[in-house]
């Protein structure tokens, strides 16, 4: 039992101490909790302050943030913005050196163009010169041109009178005769000769043997001025034999049957150059139907075989033109008519047949003939006078078959009427080219012989016809004659009203006019006789130009 007392007590001694100790750390607890607590306050103070320096440090560096991120977005955006100028300064940069490039070859090229440009105004300096040269010629040679013009109206006025003298030297009225040569038509089927469009042609040979034996015995002996024709005639005497006559006649110039329509024309275009110059000129083709006297008026369609009128038109037209350099201006106007038993037919008119009744007026002041009612027509070109011949062509053929050959039975007259005015010398001039086919010259007996007329009622007709044109040509004769012997003998009376046709180229025939029959003649035999009258009625005509021969001497 003490034990256990001893135990007790020594437990409850060391309960006893670990009470102390309890005590103790307890205390020591308080002391440490009391600490703690300062310290917690400390440190919750110190947090309070630091939470609100960590809340203003947040604050800042949200701020700091938001402008880092604002700084980066601008940096990004700058970023972008440095690589599009990277990119622009590199494609400039390429530019430039293209610029630089080009620049380079510029400046080559205009160096180049500054030598090309230094050597042109070298050129241009030449050329200035040259051309102040050139103005100097150019205005002599305009001074000398002037002086030219003006010899050339003078010189012209002189070829004018001197073209008149050379004219009336020749003869005022003047006469050529033409033989037309033996024609296929001319050989009758009796002579067996077969043309070339025949099966069986007959040769050359026998053409010409056939030619020789039909030809009247016709020679033309002046070889050098081609004016003498003479013919044999041989007929029986009463004593039954042969008996050859000699005819001898001499014209102003005369065509053998070879002549071409342009030797021929070669005679008279002088006359078309007096028409221009302001005279009238009469041109008559006079001779037997077949003679040749519309070929050689009017001729054929070809160049050759054209004729005198086609020919005188284009020389009249030629003519004014080659003067407009003189300053004359020209008008021209064309008339085609015919008379036919002492009427005048329009050959121009509208109508197949011309019923109007026309009247001829002379007009004395001016010197000047119209025909009222007749279609005048103005003319620019000799295109333009062909075609107005070929329609009064075709008129007249019309009425050729209608009216039995009445182109061979009248007179047509084609009048081509010139005015001139030359503004620089204040000169003004009308001529009149008057081209006329006569009626056939056959004589009565003849004209019914060849078949011209059936016997019975048309006999009247065709006396009245033959009548009318034996009357008209012999006035023309007659007044030609006149005229002829007026110039010889100064006035006298000349009988133009004895026909229609002389009356109608009254103003034509006198005065300072002129005037050339053509006597058409027929080479063959059997018209030896017609061509005999017609050559005595032209050797009646072709004496009168003695009278203007005589001037000469004067
Ligand atoms: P006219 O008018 O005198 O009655 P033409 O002029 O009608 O005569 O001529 C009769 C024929 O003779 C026509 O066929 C014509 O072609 C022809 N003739 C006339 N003269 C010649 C000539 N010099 N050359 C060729 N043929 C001609
Ligand atoms: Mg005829």
């Amino acid at each position: 039992m003490d034990e256990e007392r001893a135990k007790r007590i020594e437990l409850q001694e060391e309960q006893r101490a670990l009470s102390l100790q309890l005590v103790a750390s307890q205390q020591q607890e308080l002391n440490r909790r009391a600490e703690l607590n300062i310290i917690s306050d400390e440190l919750e103070n110190s947090r309070k302050k630091h939470a609100r320096e960590i809340a203003d440090l947040e604050f800042d560096l949200q701020k700091k943030d938001r402008l880092l991120r604002e700084a980066n977005e601008d940096l990004r955006a700058c970023r972008n913005d440095l690589e599009q100028e990277r990119e622009t300064v590199s494609s400039l940069k390429s530019a430039l050196n293209a610029q630089s490039n080009a620049h380079l070859t510029l400046t080559a090229e205009n160096r180049s163009f500054q030598t090309q440009f230094t050597a042109l105004q070298a050129q241009y300096d030449e050329l200035l010169r040259t051309n102040a040269n050139l103005i100097l010629d150019l205005e002599a040679e305009r001074q000398e041109k002037i002086e030219m013009r003006k010899e050339a109206t003078e010189n012209e006025a002189v070829r004018r009178k001197l073209h008149n003298m050379v004219q009336e030297l020749k003869g005022n009225i003047r006469v050529f005769c033409r033989v037309r040569p033996v024609l296929p038509s001319d050989i009758p089927p009796s002579s067996g000769y077969q043309p070339t469009n025949s099966p069986n042609p007959s040769p050359h040979e026998e053409l010409e043997l056939i030619r020789q034996e039909l030809k009247a015995d016709i020679s033309f002996p002046d070889r050098r001025d081609h004016r003498e024709i003479n013919i044999w005639s041989s007929s029986e005497s009463a004593t039954g034999q042969e008996r050859k006559e000699s005819y001898q006649f001499m014209f102003d110039k005369v065509f053998e049957p070879e002549c071409t329509q342009a030797e021929v024309f070669e005679e008279i275009s002088m006359l078309a150059q007096s028409c221009v110059d302001g005279y009238n000129v009469c041109i008559f083709a006079y001779g037997q139907t077949g003679s040749g006297k519309s070929f050689t008026m009017e001729g054929g369609a070809s160049n050759a075989t054209k004729g005198m009128i086609p020919r005188a038109v284009d020389q009249v037209f030629r003519v004014a033109e080659d003067l407009r350099s003189k300053g004359w201006e020209y008008q021209m106007e064309g008339q085609f008519l015919e008379i036919y038993n002492e009427a005048i037919n329009d050959l121009l008119g509208k109508h197949e047949f011309d019923k109007k009744k026309h009247e001829i007026k002379h007009d004395p002041k001016s010197g000047s003939t119209r025909v009222t009612d007749l279609t005048v027509i103005p003319l620019s070109s000799p295109t333009q006078v062909r075609a107005l011949l070929s329609s009064a062509q075709s008129r007249r053929s019309v009425a050729a078959t209608l009216m039995n050959e009445r182109s061979s039975r009248s007179h047509s007259v084609f009048t081509l009427r010139i005015t001139g005015t030359n503004a620089a010398t204040g000169e003004s001039c009308e001529g009149c080219l008057n081209l006329v086919d006569l009626a056939g010259s056959e004589r009565i007996n003849v004209s019914f012989g060849n078949g011209f007329g059936t016997a019975g009622s048309n006999d009247k007709e065709r006396l009245k016809e033959t009548q009318s044109i034996n009357r008209s040509l012999s006035a023309l004769g007659d007044v030609i004659a006149a005229l002829g012997e007026k110039s010889e003998r100064g006035d006298k009376h000349i009988p133009y009203r004895n026909s229609k046709l002389t009356y109608l180229l009254q103003n034509s025939l006198s005065g300072n006019s002129k005037t050339l029959m053509v006597l058409n003649l027929s080479p063959l035999a059997s018209h030896l006789n017609e061509s005999l009258t017609s050559l005595r009625f032209a050797t009646k005509v072709n004496n009168t130009t003695l009278g203007t021969a005589k001037k000469q001497s004067r």
